[in-house]
């Protein structure tokens, strides 16, 4: 089963659900997608033992074989490359913007002239490694780096990859995804292909309002999912009022404990500072397999 946690707001907890519920589970690998600010490692402090460098491919041009057609210019939708034709005997120009390219193949696919090849860019590293029982894997983007869904692809590759397949294609271990903060690209990216996705909020009127366009997109891509509210005694009954109207569950709620901030602060899981947190996360864990159980989905 592939348990995804996202959220469309950051700063809610995502992290903390993530890590506290892999920590209370059996046989978990565990996937830090939040490849821009990856931080479930402060928490689980896992031993890494393998490192890859992550790359996408992107167009270089021979130009001695480009006439300036123009025609990679128009196949990018991502406006990474610009051409500009000679004129008056003068030599003309292709430009890469690499920066801005998403790797798609397109334009060395569509050249008539073969003038384009592909090379590697560097865009952040693939690490893995273990945390006691559970096989740990993050990538980091490079500083500066904007084309995150390539490197969270190759996160998710290392699952197939690390955590291997049963005979009927899914994942042996239970799956557990920290997906970044949000509702766009990288999110979508990160959940697609989960069995269930876990919307963390927080009662307040920014909570809720980034909670609904969680819910949008989820519905958009046809996964499962419910609710946790952390810091469940502050703020409005708002958030509960729409999980209700929405028929939407809302599977568990930790309280504001000046306890608990203060073990995050330390980089420490709640259920290694509060043991008997542990039996809320397994029950969280089994509110969904049942969920998944009766809409006959993998468990
Ligand atoms: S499609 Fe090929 S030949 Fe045409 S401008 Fe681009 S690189 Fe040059
Ligand atoms: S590989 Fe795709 S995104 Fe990159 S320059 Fe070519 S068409 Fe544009």
């Amino acid at each position: 089963m592939i348990i995804s946690v996202a959220s469309g707001k950051g700063g809610t907890g995502k992290t903390t659900i993530a890590v506290n519920l892999a920590l209370s589970v059996e046989n978990v690998q565990f996937l830090d997608c939040d490849v821009e600010e990856p931080n479930a490692h402060i928490f689980l402090k896992p031993r890494i033992t393998i490192r890859n460098k992550a790359y996408i491919p992107v167009p270089e041009i021979d130009e001695s074989k480009c006439n300036y057609c123009g025609k990679c210019a128009q196949v990018c939708a991502y406006h990474a490359i610009a051409v500009l034709p000679g004129q008056e005997g003068k030599k003309g120009a292709t430009l890469v913007f690499a920066q801005l390219c998403h790797g798609c193949g397109a334009c060395s696919v569509l050249c008539p002239q073969n003038a384009i090849k592909e090379v590697n860019r560097e865009i952040g590293v693939v690490e893995s490694g273990t945390c006691g029982e559970i096989e740990f894997i993050h990538g980091r983007l490079n500083i500066g780096e904007a084309m995150s869904p390539p490197l969270i692809r190759q996160v998710k590759g290392s699952m197939c990859a690390e955590g291997g397949l049963s005979p009927s294609g899914n994942p042996k271990k239970t799956v557990i995804i920290d997906a970044p903060p949000g509702t766009s690209c990288p999110v979508v990216t990160s959940v697609q292909g989960s069995d269930f996705c876990i919307l963390v909020t927080e009662p307040t009127p920014f909570g809720l309002n980034d909670l609904i366009l969680a819910v949008e997109v989820l519905k958009k891509l046809a996964i499962p999912f419910g609710v946790v509210i952390n810091r469940a005694d502050l703020g409005n009954n708002n958030t509960d009022a729409y999980c209700t109207r929405e028929h939407i569950p809302v599977l568990m709620r930790i309280p504001f404990k000046k306890e608990i901030a203060m073990a995050y602060s330390k980089g420490e899981p709640m259920v290694n500072a509060f043991p008997e947190y542990k039996k809320n996360f397994l029950d969280l864990f089994n509110a969904i397999r049942k969920q998944n159980s009766a809409q006959g989905r993998i468990v």
